[in-house]
């Protein structure tokens, strides 16, 4: 038996992968192991999206190699892998700057990793794959064995031929490609069957869904979710992250029509500036994106929405960043993500001549994210006193205590339901917490009638 340790960073996506790589080295022995202390081979799936997620792999590998020497003087050895986008952007940068590392491989080529480790292990040196293979990866994956959980990841479409001027992800993941409908639907049913009750769909694009139907015609992801609905055992699905380009009126109506479709949509809009929006090529101006919102709301009106914003883009002015606060205002979200723009090698931003002082991008993002953080506590504040359908989760912190989803992805904590883990109950929400909800079961009589929002 030999031990596995995957340290994951960045999204979901990455999760996803983790396990994917975990799956496929248990039939060579591996099992997971908790820290990279006692582990054969340590495997960091890494994030390029930011310049800090990127760093980060390197103090970490730094840390690594104290570990493998220490290791090695007392007789032991240990395999260390870069996974992911950081090594799908920097190859062969990451064997010069970091000698401790056995395995460089891509996003698109991890089901080569049984091989690579062969080479490495029968040969020594250090092995490098970092193509974008012909052979369908998800075909060359084994089926999942680790027990996913009540919630499940479900990578169904990958790669963005979208090209925004500020992201490395058409570089790391390459062009948009959509699994068939057909093995998605195989391993959703198998999720079920190790006890996902709850699937969220990923891809860095997944509204641009387009694979191979059981017709043989392309299917969209509206489609594709009205299949997935009728899969037993799945009793919710979510989907992310879409861009707003490919919000087609099929997918809005899905929201009013798919009762398992949970009502909540991470629709990502950057900016709120026509100007802004336009540098970043993201082909689609502030009021377009409103009226998506207009029409989403219209099919589901209780719809939480959710995006990610960058300010200090180049040549963002003070005008600019008060079109993206304006925005926020008007649309009202439950939860968002926001950043500071980060320069990324490669990419057309990195080199515009207006870039933004640091003391600006910082004194933008407090203001943006004081916002942002109001309107999900009022978001919150507003489910307070209602009675929501929670899927118990995990334990909590407490004995007995269980950790929840309510259908808008707030964490909801319930004391004595622990032993209602991969169950959905109704719960009634008493406390809103500073990035949670806190609530009781309610009693089996009100259930029927609570279940339905
Ligand atoms: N495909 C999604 C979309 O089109 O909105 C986004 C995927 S990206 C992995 C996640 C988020 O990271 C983006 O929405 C963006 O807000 C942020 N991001 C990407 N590149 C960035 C950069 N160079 N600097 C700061 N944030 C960035
Ligand atoms: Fe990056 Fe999303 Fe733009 Fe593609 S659509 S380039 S993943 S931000």
């Amino acid at each position: 038996m030999k031990r596995l340790f995957v340290k994951t960073y960045g999204c979901q996506m990455n999760v996803y992968d983790s396990a994917r790589m975990a799956d496929l080295l248990a039939p060579l022995g591996y099992a997971a192991t908790e820290g990279p202390e006692d582990a054969d081979m340590v495997i960091l799936n890494t994030c390029h999206i930011r310049e800090k997620a990127a760093e980060k792999v390197y103090s970490e590998l730094g840390k690594l190699r104290k570990l493998k020497e220490s290791k090695a003087r007392s007789g032991g050895g240990m395999l260390i892998a870069v996974a992911g986008c950081v090594a799908q952007a920097e190859g062969e940068e990451i064997i010069a700057r970091q000698s401790a590392v056995d395995l460089v491989v891509g996003p698109q080529s991890y089901h080569r990793l049984p091989e690579m480790i062969a080479k490495v292990t029968r040969a020594g040196g250090q092995a490098l794959e970092t193509d974008f293979p012909a052979e369908d990866k998800f075909d060359a994956l084994p089926q999942q064995n680790s027990n996913a959980g009540p919630c499940a990841f479900l990578t169904v479409q990958e790669g963005c031929d979208k090209f925004c001027t500020f992201c490395v992800v058409p570089y790391t993941r390459g062009s948009e490609f959509s699994r068939p409908v057909a093995q998605i639907l195989k391993e959703a049913r198998h999720l079920a069957d190790l006890g996902a009750r709850e699937i969220t769909l990923l891809g860095q694009n997944v509204n641009a869904y387009g694979g191979e139907g059981t017709d043989g015609e392309s299917w969209s992801l509206a489609a594709l979710l009205h299949a997935l609905s009728r899969v037993e055992g799945i009793e919710r699905l979510r989907y992310t992250t879409s861009h707003p380009r490919d919000m087609s009126e099929e997918l809005i109506a899905a929201h009013g029509e798919i009762e398992k479709l949970m009502p909540y949509l991470h629709l990502p809009v950057q900016s709120g500036s026509d100007a802004v929006l336009n540098a970043m090529n993201r082909q689609h101006t502030a009021d377009e994106y409103r009226r998506i919102m207009d029409r989403v709301r219209n099919a589901r009106p209780d719809i939480a929405i959710s995006s990610d914003f960058i300010v200090g883009f180049p040549g963002e002015t003070d005008e600019d960043f008060e079109a993206t606060m304006s925005l926020v205002r008007e649309v009202g979200y439950a939860q968002a993500f926001s950043f500071k723009y980060s320069r990324r090698p490669g990419t057309p931003a990195s080199t515009a001549r207006k870039q933004i002082p640091e003391d600006v991008k910082s004194a933008r993002l407090e203001a943006l994210q004081a916002l942002l953080v109001s309107q999900q506590q009022r978001f919150n504040k507003s489910c307070e006193g209602r009675t929501l359908p929670v899927l118990f989760e995990k334990p909590g912190r407490k004995p007995g205590q269980a950790v929840g989803r309510s259908p808008y992805l707030q964490p909801v904590h319930v004391d004595g339901a622990e032993q209602l883990l991969g169950e959905i109950h109704a719960v009634r929400i008493a406390d809103v917490l500073p990035n949670s909800l806190r609530g009781s079961l309610v009693s089996a009589k009100n259930r029927e009638a609570a279940l339905t929002l």
